[in-house]
This record gives structure tokens, C-alpha cells and sequence, in this order.
């Protein structure tokens, strides 16, 4: 009788330790992936980047002999069915920490397991799990550097090796076509714009990873908070998606640090970051909706609205947050920084809820991902847990001469007015939808608001939030 290891955000084979356990049954095993709620649910470019991981993962599954098995949910009806089909003993999976991943969870573990099966979840999508990370005082951390403290001392387990050869068993279930599931339709043209940009699957993302150890971490902490310098790791589209584990990073990041690199200990607080959101998620499972800070619910913010438009389009006007967002349109990812800018303009100078620009974000990322997602908007629009204060308003022209000194990101990303503009500004006209009616020839647009009234609008508007008590 075979196992069952359920993917969902985790295509990998090596530190899975839910594939781990699956072997270790000594049974035969059966990679599963199940097209559920959560999967239609995904932004355009997020589910047509895991459209992208399965089918590597399925190739990397096939050189060892093994398969890739997609069926349609809900989850649990899915995988009762494929059990049954199989004869199938055991199922294994690595937990996630959302509400829904948490609620659609235990119900197929309560259905599995009254259907007979030996029922397993694992941690494996983060290295320390929220639950078991808690402060003195017991309870959930709600500021970054004690729970930086709390953990980096811990000791990480070695990542599990991936397997050589496949544990197959004598027959296989039927699977759906990956092709037939048209996970890039909502992306239409767009889709080949992206296409050059991802770096998909795991030996993809462990080359990744060797390049930025090797060249790029030593200098990262100079030069991270600059968009125009290939100075970051770029991993966070594989993290999202579980083509690289947490445990591979952190011991790769200990390693250099053991050797004197200056930007490993940066890094590595990088990585935890990724943690404090999924830790801040789990314990605040409505932080991607509402306002962490309950006083906010009093706050005047905008619904979306036409500023709102022409900021998704990069039509701002104002060059550093357009090229932010253009950059994320033709390649699925934006540098952290130019998310902090674009994120407060659209939040102060716009005055606008920042769950609009949380849902653009979502639709847009190939490494999207709900808990870092949530907790950027929120610690830019001062609501969140450890968040800047509201009054503290970037000013995107004066992070763009502190961060784009050149004007090399600006001029990267934005054609109008360039007598030749370079390949990643002329994309971008051909990734987004014929209807926006955008032309690389066109003026640049006039500032939607100038930058002291925005910045005086957005102050006068956060007077009128009633204080904490
Ligand atoms: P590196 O600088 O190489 O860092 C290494 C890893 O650390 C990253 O891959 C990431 O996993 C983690 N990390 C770094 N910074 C952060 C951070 N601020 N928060 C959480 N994890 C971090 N990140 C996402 O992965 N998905 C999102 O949907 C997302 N939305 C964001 C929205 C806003 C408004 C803001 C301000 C930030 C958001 N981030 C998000 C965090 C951050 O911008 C990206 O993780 C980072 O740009 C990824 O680039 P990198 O992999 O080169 O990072």
C-alpha cells in the first residue's frame, strides 16, 4: 500500500520533510498536487508561476523514476478518492499557517483519517514555527528584533537530502493534464513577458542561491536597499512556492557568515522576516483583511478610485513609484524598496485603503505570498504590528536621488521621453492589457498630486484618527 505526499507550497524534493517521512514508510510513494479553492483563488501571475513550478517539479519527479499526480478538489474529497483508488496507507503533507490552509487542513485530516489512513503534517514551510516561538510572557511576538533574538540561536536541522531514485509503485492513478487546468489564462499576453524573468524549480533556485553566497552577499548590506543593483537574492519567488527550503538558506547564510562575509548576518535578519510574517499570520489570521491596529478602522481611507487606476498602471507620474510598478508588471517581482515607496504613495499621497494596492500586489507577484504580503501593506500604512508611524511619509523623490542616485531604475523602466528606450521599459507595453491603450510614445503623465500637498492631505487626514487610549 502506497503513501500519499500531498504538495501544495512546497514543490521541491530536497529538505521536504513530508517526502521524508513519506519515505522513511519504507512504502511506495505518491506525489499528489490538488487544484482546490486556494489554487483558484490565486492572483493572475501567482498561479501562473505554480503552473510553471509543477510542471519542473514533474519533470525532476520523472528523472527519478517518479510521477507527478494533479487532480482536482476540494482537497479532501480529491484525496479520499485518489486513497481509495490506491489502497493508499499513510498521507503526508508540510503545514501552512493561514486560516484556510489551517481550516481546509484539519477537516481532510479528520476525513483521512476516518477513512483509515495514517494522517502526517510536517514543518517544513518555514524554519521556526510560530507556535513555537512565543514571548516571556507567553503569547505571540509583535515586534521584530525580540523575535530575531528568540530564534537565531536556535539550533536548524540539516536539510533531508532529496531522493535518487523514485519509490514507485507497481501501477499508477490516473492524472489530470496540467495543460487542461490553463493555469496562465488570466495572464493572457503577459504570461510570455514573465516567462523571461522567472527562475523556475529547485535546481534553479539552489543555483540561485550558490550565485548570491558567491558573489553578492558580501555586498548586500551596502547595496540591498538599491533597485537598480542586482544585489539581493531574488529568492523570494522560490520560497513562495517551496522550490528551495527555509533550513537550506539560513545553513548556507550561517555558512558565509562563519567565514567573515559582512552581508550574511544582514541577510540571514532578512530571512526571518519571511518567519515574523508567517509567525504574525498565524497568530493574527486576519492581518491580510483588516487593520491590525483596531484604531485604523477610523481612518479615512479612500476606496479604490481613479488615482488608485493610474497608480496599478504606473501612470503616477511621479517616476520612482511608476518604474516600481512597471518593473512588477513585466517581471512578477518588485525590489523591496521600490514596494515600501510605491506601497506609501498609494496609502498617504493617495490616501488609499491599502487592501487595493494589497490585491493588485496579489494579483501581480510570482512571489506572492499572503503573510509577507499582509504585513508589508501594513507596516507601510502605519496599521500593522511594528509598523512605521503613518506621519513618517516617504517622499519618492527623495528616495529616488538616496536610491536611484543615477536614475538608472527610472530610466530601466520607464520609455517616455527616452529617444531609445532599453528592452525592460519597451515590456512593459507589451505585457499589459491592450484596452489600457499605453503607448511608449505618449508624454509622460503630469503628477497625479504634487508631493507637499499629498504629503500634507495625508497628515491632515491621519489628525482626525482618534489615539489609543
Ligand atoms: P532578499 O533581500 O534576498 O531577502 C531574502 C529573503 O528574505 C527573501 O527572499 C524573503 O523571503 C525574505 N524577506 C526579505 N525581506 C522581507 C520582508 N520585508 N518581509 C518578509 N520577508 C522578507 N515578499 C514576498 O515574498 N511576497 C510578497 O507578496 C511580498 N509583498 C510585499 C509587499 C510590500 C508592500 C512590502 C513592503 C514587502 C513585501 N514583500 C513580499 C517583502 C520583500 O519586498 C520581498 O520579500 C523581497 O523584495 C524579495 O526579494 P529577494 O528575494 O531578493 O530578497
Amino acid at each position: 500500500a502506497p503513501a500519499l505526499w500531498w504538495l501544495r507550497r512546497d514543490l521541491r524534493l530536497a529538505e521536504n520533510p513530508a517526502l521524508a517521512a513519506a519515505r522513511a514508510s519504507g512504502r511506495p510513494v505518491i506525489a499528489v498536487f490538488v487544484h482546490d479553492e486556494s489554487v483558484a483563488a490565486l492572483g493572475a501571475a501567482a498561479k501562473w508561476r505554480l503552473g510553471q513550478g509543477l510542471e519542473v517539479l514533474a519533470q525532476a519527479l520523472a528523472a527519478r523514476g517518479g510521477r507527478l499526480i494533479l487532480r482536482r478538489g476540494p482537497a479532501g474529497a480529491a484525496l479520499a478518492a485518489l486513497a481509495a483508488e490506491t489502497g493508499a496507507a499513510e498521507l503526508h503533507w508540510n503545514r501552512l499557517y493561514d486560516r484556510a490552509s489551517r481550516a481546509r487542513d484539519s477537516a481532510v485530516k479528520a476525513e483521512l483519517r476516518a477513512a483509515g489512513l495514517r494522517v502526517e503534517s510536517h514543518a517544513g514551510h518555514v524554519i521556526f514555527e510560530p507556535m513555537s516561538v512565543e514571548t516571556g510572557q507567553g503569547g505571540p511576538y509583535r515586534v521584530y528584533s525580540p523575535f530575531w533574538r528568540a530564534v537565531k540561536d536556535r539550533p536548524v536541522a540539516a536539510p533531508e537530502p532529496a531522493p535518487a531514485h523514485w519509490p514507485a509503485p507497481e501501477a499508477w492513478p490516473v492524472s489530470d493534464r496540467l495543460a487542461d487546468w490553463a493555469m496562465g489564462a488570466a495572464m493572457r499576453r503577459g504570461a510570455e513577458v514573465l516567462a523571461r524573468h522567472a527562475v523556475v524549480g529547485e535546481a534553479a533556485a539552489r543555483d540561485r542561491l550558490a550565485a548570491f553566497i558567491t558573489h553578492r552577499i558580501d555586498g548586500y548590506r551596502a547595496l540591498r536597499d538599491f533597485p537598480a543593483e542586482p544585489a539581493t537574492s531574488g529568492l523570494s519567488e522560490n520560497l513562495a512556492w517551496g522550490e528551495i527550503g527555509p533550513r537550506t538558506i539560513w545553513h548556507a547564510g550561517q555558512a558565509a557568515l562563519a567565514q567573515g562575509a559582512r552581508g550574511a548576518e544582514h541577510f540571514l535578519k532578512e530571512l526571518v522576516w519571511r518567519e515574523f510574517a508567517w509567525h504574525l499570520l498565524y497568530h493574527f489570521p486576519d492581518m491580510d483583511h483588516q487593520n491590525w491596529r483596531p484604531e485604523w478602522d477610523e481612518f479615512d481611507w479612500k476606496p479604490d478610485n481613479d488615482a488608485a487606476e493610474a497608480w496599478r498602471r504606473g501612470l503616477t507620474g511621479e517616476p520612482f513609484v511608476d518604474a516600481a510598478m512597471r518593473q512588477m508588471y513585466v517581471t512578477g517581482t518588485m525590489h523591496n524598496r521600490a514596494r515600501m515607496i510605491a506601497a506609501s504613495y498609494l496609502t498617504k499621497h493617495l490616501l488609499t485603503d491599502w487592501r487595493v494596492g494589497l490585491a493588485w500586489f496579489a494579483d501581480c507577484l510570482t512571489d506572492w505570498d499572503p503573510a509577507a504580503n499582509a504585513m508589508g501593506w501594513q507596516w507601510v500604512a502605519g496599521c500593522g504590528p511594528d509598523a512605521a508611524p503613518y506621519f513618517r511619509i516617504f517622499n519618492p523623490a527623495t528616495q529616488a536621488t538616496k536610491f536611484d542616485p543615477h536614475g538608472r531604475y527610472r530610466r530601466a523602466w520607464i520609455a517616455e521621453g527616452q529617444p531609445a528606450p532599453p528592452d525592460t521599459a519597451r515590456a512593459y507595453f507589451d505585457a499589459v492589457p491592450r484596452a489600457w491603450n499605453l503607448s511608449p510614445d505618449r508624454p509622460y503623465p503630469r503628477p497625479l498630486v504634487a508631493l507637499d500637498e499629498g504629503r500634507r492631505r495625508a497628515l491632515a487626514a491621519y489628525e482626525h484618527l482618534p489615539r489609543k487610549k
